[in-house]
């Protein structure tokens, strides 16, 4: 399973190889959503769209700017949300599988239960890129 989109003229490909760390929630972790699931959900989404962002920590790969003792360092970002229920990924924000209905929505259906963040920060200048996903309170 790989993503690739274009940034600027520059192709990044998001893949099992150059993927740094991935965390899901540690205290209420969202099961049955693994890295290719996540790369899935993007390939199959129109809505996919990276911003460029700024860290204060440095790609733990190529460690671009460290050199020149850059207080900010470049990433490309997208963050989307993931809906589970009794603790399994069940949609998203991204998806077309209910019909783009809200979190509030499914939520009062019973369809899902709660709500994660799911960030998604790749290294501007070589492609490394990590995934997170955290519960998020609506
Ligand atoms: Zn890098």
């Amino acid at each position: 399973m790989e993503y690739k989109f274009i940034f600027n003229d520059k192709e990044y490909v998001l893949n099992e190889n150059n993927l740094d760390y991935f965390v899901n929630d540690e205290e209420n972790e969202l099961g049955n959503l693994e890295v290719s699931d996540i790369l899935n959900l993007l390939k199959n989404s129109e809505e996919v769209d990276f911003q460029s962002s700024y860290y204060e920590t440095c790609c733990s790969n190529c460690k671009a700017g460290k050199e020149e003792k850059k207080k900010v360092f470049d990433f490309l970002e997208y963050y989307f949300y993931a809906y589970g229920k009794n603790g399994k990924f069940v949609t998203s924000s991204i998806d077309n599988d209910y019909d783009k209905k809200s979190f509030t929505r499914l939520n009062m259906e019973g369809i899902v239960d709660t709500s994660y963040l799911v960030t998604i920060m790749v290294c501007r200048h070589c492609g490394t890129y990590a995934i997170e996903i955290e519960e998020f309170e609506v």
